[in-house]
């Protein structure tokens, strides 16, 4: 029933997280409310530090794609537990900085960095920035050398695999704004620019081929595909590169219809193809970057809404009218995603009733679940989203000008504000 291993259900049949009664939380923060268990986000990390020293002997980086869920204290421990960090933009750099991060586990990423981004990393010393088009190149050339500094990259590459949950496509040349394709030229002709720079140093190659995605298979075939690229880089640059950054996109559980793979099982498989590969390319195994993003945050939040109204439209459909909605989650709204909701306060009876779980923003489409499944909920009860850690908080908005929820961070029976609420000071502070 439960997407995640820091779910529970009390004597009393309300919903746990991390030891903590949800309506406790919500009677003692107030709702709308994000909460997320420490334990869960840590033992995600876990299993990407623990494979990759499984099998690749620790030669490899889990990169916490920040994207997902950037705030100094989610940073504070991602450091702890030995992550490294992509960022695509200076509020993230500035954020990761903020908390004196590890420059040097700090990969910068983005399609379009900005002069003062670029800028920024150079002066801050980050570990490697990710470079995206040739103009970019010429950009960071020049920085580098205006600062008189030597820059690690690696090169954004499009493989021409694109795999979405439970399919991917080998596609001649993809459709994207992101990263220099292969087949074109214009990823060698990158290769042989950075390669011919004095202040750049060509470290690797990096793809992304898509996100939740449920197949061991996609991730082969880009390390196949990545891998061949090194080797023709060696033969025609002559330059062995020693990094391969496969992305992040790991799949998670939203509800009963996800079916997640043992983040291990990547790994063991991407590890036997790039032993075969080596050997037929006369190459050494590379440092492997993974990103994951969702699947570190994500089975580790939830969000709690309080309901103010249920409205029946007879012979159409029951909306439950919560205090939170697309502002807090906007996922919905912009691509359907599904999600799991319980009343918090009858966690362990049958989900029999549907409802459409609404918000209360000016917009029909302000939505967080259709025709979902619930136990029965009347005015004044808590309803949990599960599974909302990724991409929640981090792509909230301030429509209507409603302020943001506090994010309150729990472990083992203790909670602790870790995001203050916004206030409506907040919202007016920068109005002249
Ligand atoms: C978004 C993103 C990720 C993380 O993707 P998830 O699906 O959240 O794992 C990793 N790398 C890059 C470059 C991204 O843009």
């Amino acid at each position: 029933m439960f997407v995640s291993d820091c779910l529970g259900v009390n004597g009393a049949g309300h919903l746990t997280i991390g030891g903590c009664d949800t309506l406790d939380l919500a009677a003692q923060y107030g709702t709308p409310l994000y909460v997320v268990d420490e334990t869960q986000l840590r033992q995600n990390c876990r299993a990407y530090v623990r494979s990759l020293a499984h099998f690749y002997g620790g030669n490899g980086l889990a990169l916490f794609a920040s994207k997902a869920f950037c705030c100094k204290e989610v940073i504070r421990i991602m450091a702890q537990e030995g992550m490294g960090l992509e960022v695509c933009s200076g509020g993230e750099l500035v954020t990761a900085l903020s908390v004196g991060f590890p420059v040097e586990r700090i990969y910068f990423h983005g399609n379009n960095k900005t002069p003062a981004e670029l800028e920024m990393a150079v002066r801050h010393d980050v570990g490697h920035v990710v470079a995206d088009n040739l103009e970019e190149l010429r950009r960071l050339d020049a920085e580098a050398v205006r600062q008189g500094k030597r820059v690690k990259i690696l090169l954004r590459v499009k493989p021409g695999i694109d795999a979405h949950t439970h399919n991917f496509i080998r596609t001649g040349q993809i459709d994207s704004k992101f990263g220099f394709a292969l087949e074109t030229g214009e990823a060698m002709a990158a290769a042989k620019a950075a390669a011919a720079s004095a202040n750049l140093e060509l470290c690797g190659v990096h793809c992304h081929i898509g996100s939740q995605i449920f197949d061991v298979s996609p991730f082969e075939l880009a390390a196949e595909v990545m891998f061949g690229f090194m080797a023709q880089i060696k033969a025609e640059c002559g330059v062995e590169l020693r990094e391969l950054d496969l992305g992040g996109g790991f799949g998670v559980q939203y509800d009963q219809s996800d079916t997640p793979r043992p983040y291990a099982e990547y790994m063991e498989a991407v590890a036997k193809t790039l032993a075969a590969k080596a050997e037929e390319h006369g190459l050494a195994i590379p440092f492997i970057l993974l990103e994951p993003g969702r699947s570190i945050p994500a089975s580790a939040g939830i969000t709690l809404y309080t309901v103010g109204a249920v409205k029946e439209i007879p012979g159409v459909r029951r909306y439950v009218l919560t205090d939170g909605g697309m502002n807090d989650n906007p996922r919905y709204i912009l691509y359907g995603a599904h999600y799991t909701v319980l009343n918090a306060g009858r966690a362990g009876e049958e989900a029999g009733e549907t409802y459409t779980i609404a918000g209360r923003c000016c917009e029909t489409g302000d939505l967080i679940q259709e025709y979902t499944k619930v136990q029965p909920t009347q005015t004044g009860d808590v309803l949990a989203v599960l599974a909302t850690g990724a991409y929640n908080y981090s792509m909230s908005l301030n429509y209507n000008r409603i302020p943001r929820p506090p994010v309150v961070m729990v472990r083992e029976g203790e909670a602790r504000v870790i995001i203050k609420a916004e206030t409506f000071e907040d919202i007016c502070r920068n109005d002249m």
